[in-house]
Formats: C-alpha cells, structure tokens, sequence
C-alpha cells in the first residue's frame, strides 16, 4: 500500500465517546496524521490532558471560565498550543487553509455551523454530528457540492452503507440498482421491557446501552430509537433515498451495521464489532485500510444473527421521525430541537421517559409549515421549536 501524506486534522467535540476514539486512531497513527485543532465545551482538564498530548496548534473551549483555565494550566505546562473561544473560533479551526480534514463530533445542532463551515471550505468532512443533517440537509448536500467537499460517513450505519454502496455513487438509487437501505438497530436497552415499566424508566437505565458506549444523549436517543429517526433522516440525504425506500430493521446483535439491497436481489452488507474506531479509522485512510485497535470478529463466538421489524407504538419516536421527513420543510429541524429539549429535561429528571415522544409531537404540531432556505431560518425554526418544546415541558412538569 502507498504511504500517503501527513494529514492535519480538526477534532471538533475532541472530549466525547467520538472524540476520544478519534484520537485513539490517530495516537495509532503517527505518521499518517497530525492533530490542527481539538474542541470541547466544558472539561478543561479532558481536553489539556489531549493537548498535551497530541500538542495541537489551536484548543477551543466553548466555556469561557473553562478556557482561561486551560490557558493557565497549558502555560504552566510549557505548551504552546493557542486557546481559543467560541463559536466562531470553531469555524475557523474547520475552515483553516492548512486543514485537510474535520471530524464533527460536536453533540446537537450547536455542531451544525462548524461543521457547515468545514464543508464550505471544502474540507475532507467525517461527520459524526447527524443532528446536521437533520436539521439543515438541503443546505448541508449544497455545500458540500458547490465546495467540492469530500463528505465521509462516520455514524456506523451510514458508514456501512457508504462501504456497501459502489465507489462512483452519485446520489441516485436508481442509477446504481439500489432497491432499498437496510438501516439496522439495536432496539436499545428497552426492546422487551414491558410496556408499562417504561413510565418509569431513570437516565442510568435509558443510558446503558447493550452494544455501544456512547454520549449519554445518543444513549437515551437509542433507547426511544429517536436515533433511529435521526438516521433515518440522515440517510436520506447522505443517499439521496426518500423514505420509502429506507427499512429499519431491529437487529439485537448489533453485528450487521447497514445493507444495501440491489435490484437484482443481492443484499450486501458490512459486518464488525460494535466499536466506533472502525468506521472512523475508515474514513480517516478511505480510500486505503488501516489498523484500528478493534478485536476480529469472531462469528463462531456470535453464532446467530436476529432480525424484527420495529414496534411503532413501543417506539413512537421513529414514527415521528419518518413523519416528519415526509412532511419536509423545517419539520426535521423542529423534531430535532424538540428532541433535544425533552432529552436533556429527562436527563434531568424533569420529565418522565414517556413524555419524550409526547414533547415532540405535541412541538411539531405547533410548528406548522414553516420553510427552511438558509443557516439563519433552520435556527430560526430551531429557536421556535426549543420555545415551544420547553412550555411543553414545564407543563407535564406541573401535572
Ligand atoms: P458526547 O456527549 O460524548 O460528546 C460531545 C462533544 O461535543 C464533547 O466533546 C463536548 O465537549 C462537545 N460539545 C457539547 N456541547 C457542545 C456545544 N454546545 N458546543 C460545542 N461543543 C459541544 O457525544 P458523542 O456520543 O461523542 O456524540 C457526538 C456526535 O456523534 C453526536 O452527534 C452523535 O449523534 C454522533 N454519533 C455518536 C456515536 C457514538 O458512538 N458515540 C455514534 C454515531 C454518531
Ligand atoms: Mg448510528
């Protein structure tokens, strides 16, 4: 194999589960990739003990009391990588000239603008951050064409997808003979629960996923399978796959990431352990293969695959999902931000488990038909729909 350049990296959201499974694929590789910039919100001392480390040009803290403490603690330690914060200081270590690639693993719509300004710049974009797509995939699929952005899958399903899919695929299914998407699921931790146990379902329970070790918002995303939806969405416009050609398909091994069914009948599918590192590390080197520190699959030890269709009562989540890529417009973005309202309410112990799906759907019935054609009208519709999911909130918080 051709040994390729040194590549410089942004790291945006660098403190998180993708974050830190990013740099452990680059700590494997010296020689491949060098670290630009690292990100993080809060955890000063996460992110100083990654700078010092894999000493990065620039560090971006979004907290500013989190920034000056990593300033004085980089002093003391004799680095020299810059502090900076902001927002806007993440679009520019995403948009920076000696920039090759970005990994968006920022949690949230608060990764959107970043990630954007990765694909504007033309940047090799490996975007964990579905929550994207969601909200803004029209703009986002613009972009990324007008720039001649590289945009690389890195959620396990899609990054499947995209391995199953031929090399000079251009968006449309039906010029490949792609009949359907295949996305798989885990059905989280609460696929038998009884029904009626979900009511009173607390964060540890919704976080402790049985696959994967995830952010504890993607955990509880899992367990309503809203991530699922997002997915949904996502492949969408990753593919350019409407709805009704995209089947969730429960799979409780979590062994099978992804299918592509081709109009001749064959299925074709990408098969591994439940470990983020893979599709990251494959679209870190893509178009080359390399090493990344997750154990061979062992199909004996596994020896069986299951297969269901998902409930849609048990998960009314999905459903609202699947609804609201129909409904197109700014629906997306109003699910999204009305999801990530009620996830953090319940994180907190303010709403049940159950008043999720209720929180969104009550929200995207609010929102109505409203348009979505710039940056500054999906936050719009994200702001509107933050507003009405948080009345929704206090409301079941009173009863
Ligand atoms: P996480 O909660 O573990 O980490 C989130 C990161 O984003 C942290 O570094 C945090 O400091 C940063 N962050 C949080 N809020 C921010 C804000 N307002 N502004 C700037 N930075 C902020 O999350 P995660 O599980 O690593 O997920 C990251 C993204 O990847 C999500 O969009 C998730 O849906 C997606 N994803 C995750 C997995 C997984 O296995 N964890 C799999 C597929 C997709
Ligand atoms: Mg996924």
């Amino acid at each position: 194999m051709v040994q390729s350049a040194l590549r410089r990296l942004t790291v945006l959201g660098a403190t998180g589960s993708i974050g830190q499974s990013t740099l452990d694929v680059v700590a494997r590789h010296p020689d491949r990739f060098e670290i630009f910039a690292l990100s993080a919100q809060r955890q000063d001392d996460k992110l100083l003990a990654q700078c010092l480390q894999f000493l990065p040009r620039y560090a971006v803290m979004g907290d500013p009391a989190a920034a000056s403490r990593l300033e004085s603690a980089l002093r003391a330690a004799g680095s020299r990588t810059e502090v900076l914060c902001g927002e806007h200081a993440l679009e520019q270590v995403s948009a920076a000239g000696e920039v090759d690639m970005v990994m968006a693993a920022i949690v949230g719509a608060a990764g959107l603008r970043p990630t954007l300004a990765a694909a504007r710049a033309g940047k090799k974009v490996l975007l964990a951050n579905k929550e994207a797509l969601v909200l803004s995939g029209a703009l986002f699929m613009e972009a990324v064409a007008r720039n001649g952005a590289t945009l690389l899958p890195i959620d396990s399903e899609h990054n499947a997808i995209f391995q199953a899919l031929p090399a000079d695929y251009t968006r449309r299914p039906s010029d490949a003979g792609v009949r359907r998407v295949l996305l798989t699921a885990s059905g989280g931790p609460f696929r038998v629960a009884p029904l009626d146990s979900l009511a009173a379902v607390t964060p540890e329970q919704a976080c402790a996923h049985p696959n994967w070790v995830m952010g504890r918002k993607i955990s509880v995303d899992s367990a309503t399978m809203m991530n699922k939806g997002l997915e949904v969405i996502e492949a969408h416009w990753l593919f350019g796959a409407p709805a009704q050609m995209i089947e969730v398909v429960v799979h409780p091994q979590s062994v099978i990431h992804s299918m592509v069914e081709y109009a001749d009948g064959s299925v074709i599918a990408q098969l591994g352990n439940p470990d983020m590192r893979t599709p990251i590390a494959h679209a870190m080197a893509w178009p080359e293969r390399i090493e990344a520190g997750v154990k061979p699959l062992d199909l004996f030890a596994i020896a069986r695959l299951e297969f269901e269709r998902p409930d849609l009562e048990r998960f009314p989540c999905l459903r609202l999902a699947f609804e609201a890529l129909q409904a197109g417009g700014a629906a997306p973005a109003v699910l999204n931000a009305a999801n990530e309202e009620a996830v953090a309410a319940f994180l907190a112990r303010r709403i049940g488990f159950l008043d999720i799906p209720a929180v969104i759907g009550e929200t995207l019935e609010r929102s109505g038909a409203l348009a979505v054609d710039s940056v500054e009208a999906v936050f719009a519709a994200d702001a509107a729909a933050r507003e009405w999911a948080r009345d929704q909130i206090r409301l079941r918080q009173a009863t």
